[in-house]
């Protein structure tokens, strides 16, 4: 028998239209290119979208048609969201830090017919489009008195307010089937060619409903969110769909996201949640640090994309009352997949047990489930101890890559992350590695993250990775390469000795090596690849 409740697809617009009607008065606020402040209010950020969306129709844009776009986190980014989106094409975000051979392959690769750029990323365009010969129009996204005096694009460029003031508001979003195509991001590709992930309207809202959740990022009405972590990498990790739902305030910080900018941002706008990557907080803190500063309403931040160090969890909330919300995710899993909030019987304990907690990814949202196998594909057990790859399921994670590409090959309707991790018998999921960045000594597996954990609590210690090193006897070693905390003059001998009685005897790195900056790739994970490239013969010699 089937129920008798109605039935309305999941669609992105749904968002916009419920932002409107019950939260139009609350206040987009966007640091722009041009270096001014821009705020209007969710009621003008739905009309500018359905003006938006007549013009993609008057440039001939279909259903299905990709339109890609190269700006940072701001108001205009934000209505080509739900314009592209809403009005059934689909909505390509482009990576401004990408090589432009990389930018012009997957323009290709997706086949975008329009490419909405930030004015500042012109050259990138325009050395884009000497490879990528498929879209037919460029808009830039500014005013008529910021177009530039001249260009090199082989094709039309169009304003982004032009286009805007020649059309009106009056559209209806049309009734799509929820499991349409309504967006496509590439992966970073640190191997091989980036592959696309495309999510569909069901997926997004769902993923939107449950990100949402008290013991996931715990957004509400009464929230100020500040996504530092770019539109362009999965959608700003879902913020700006689950503010619309939720009817938050919303603060993009456009280009500017050095340490100041963005404190200056949070303290003017009074920001209660920000969403970035570990080193891009890092900035943040060393500001705050610097000018004995204190945040009046930051409450949270999530921390995510790469591990978040044990010792930023520990200055958040001992120095700041800053809560951090450690989460996991990927780009095949739009991305959330784990948050770490505490269980009850948690709550109670001591501060050092519970930062070693956070220093975990955390537990499955739900809508996705988890397992760890081991080589043979046997599921392991939840025991915190042992470790294996880990797999997910679930209603928003990829089935398969934009045109079959290098194909995911889900394992029995699973798909494997290519992450290693272990989960304890709460529930909580802690990545050790990436399968890649294992280090096997002797047979056995130690873990990379712990190592640098342990090493960034040494307050002489910036940052801090930890790869494998060829090694004769052992197959391969701990090898840690260390920035210094400027001006330190801590020696290896020091560094190796902080970790005495931290980690087994035989995880201890067997050396130190100093570096002056740790490489970071599109998305602001480190690049260990390129360190193993340069000291995998470290201990055996050239
Ligand atoms: P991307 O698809 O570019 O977002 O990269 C996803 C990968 O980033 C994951 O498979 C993990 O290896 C890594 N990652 C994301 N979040 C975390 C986290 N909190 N801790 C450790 N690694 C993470």
């Amino acid at each position: 028998m089937q129920g008798l409740m109605m039935q309305q697809p999941l669609l992105v617009s749904s968002l916009l239209t419920h932002a409107e009607r019950h939260h139009g008065e609350r206040e987009i606020v966007s640091r722009r290119i041009e270096g001014d402040i821009h705020r209007y209010s969710f009621t003008e950020l739905a009309r500018r979208s359905r003006r938006m969306a007549n013009a993609l129709s008057s440039l001939g844009i279909d259903r299905g048609d990709r339109v890609a776009t190269l700006a940072w986190n701001g108001y205009r980014h934000l209505e080509l969201y739900f314009a592209v989106s809403g009005s059934g094409a689909v909505l390509h975000t482009l990576n401004p830090r990408l090589h432009v051979d990389q930018l012009a392959y997957i323009i290709e690769n997706a086949a975008d017919r329009v490419v909405f750029f930030d004015i500042t990323f012109l050259p990138i365009i325009e050395e884009v489009a000497k490879r990528a010969t498929g879209p037919t129009v460029f808009v830039a996204m500014t005013t008529r008195a910021h177009m530039p005096a001249t260009h090199q694009l082989p094709v039309s460029l169009l304003c982004y307010e032009d286009l805007m003031d020649s059309h009106s508001d009056g559209f209806t979003w049309p009734l799509l089937n929820e499991n349409d195509a309504c967006s496509l991001c590439y992966t970073s590709g640190t191997t091989g060619l980036p592959k696309g992930v495309l999510y569909s309207h069901r997926s997004t809202v769902l993923h939107t409903l449950s990100a949402a959740l008290p013991d996931a990022l715990n957004c509400s009405a009464r929230d100020t969110i500040l996504p530092v972590v770019p539109m362009f990498h999965v959608n700003a990790w879902g913020l700006p769909y689950i503010a619309c739902m939720v009817g938050a305030k919303m603060v993009f910080p456009g280009p500017s996201l050095d340490g100041r900018s963005l404190y200056e941002l949070i303290e003017a706008e009074q920001v209660t949640l920000s969403a970035a990557v570990p080193t891009v907080l890092q900035g943040l803190l060393a500001h705050a640090d610097e000018h004995q500063a204190s945040f009046s309403s930051m409450r949270r931040t999530v921390v995510g994309g790469a591990p978040c160090p044990t010792a930023m969890t520990a200055t958040f909330q001992d120095r700041y009352g800053v809560d951090v919300l450690h989460a996991w995710g990927m780009t095949e899993l739009s991305p959330l997949g784990t948050v770490c909030s505490f269980k009850s019987h948690q709550l109670g304990l001591p501060v050092e047990q519970r930062n070693a907690i956070q220093a975990k990814q955390g537990r499955a949202l739900f809508g996705i489930d988890m397992k760890i196998v081991d080589a043979s594909g046997n599921e392991l057990p939840w025991d915190g101890r042992s470790t294996g790859d880990l797999h997910v399921s679930g209603h928003w994670v990829s089935r398969e890559y934009f045109r079959g590409e290098n194909s995911a090959r889900l394992r029995n309707g699973w798909f494997p992350t290519g992450d290693v991790a272990k989960i304890d018998p709460d529930g909580f999921m802690q990545i050790t590695d990436r399968s890649k960045d294992v280090i096997k000594s002797g047979g056995e597996w130690i873990s990379s993250i712990d190592i640098e954990n342990v090493a960034t609590l040494h307050p002489d210690v910036l940052g801090a990775v930890c790869i494998a090193a060829s090694h004769p006897k052992w197959d391969e070693r701990p090898l840690l390469l260390v920035v210094k905390v400027p001006g330190s003059s801590v020696s290896s001998d020091e560094l190796l000795a902080h970790f005495d009685g931290k980690v087994a005897k035989w995880w201890k790195p067997d050396a130190v090596v100093f570096i002056d900056s740790i490489p970071l790739g599109a998305t602001g994970k480190v690049l260990k690849n390129t360190l193993r490239d340069q000291f995998r013969n470290y201990y055996v010699g050239d």
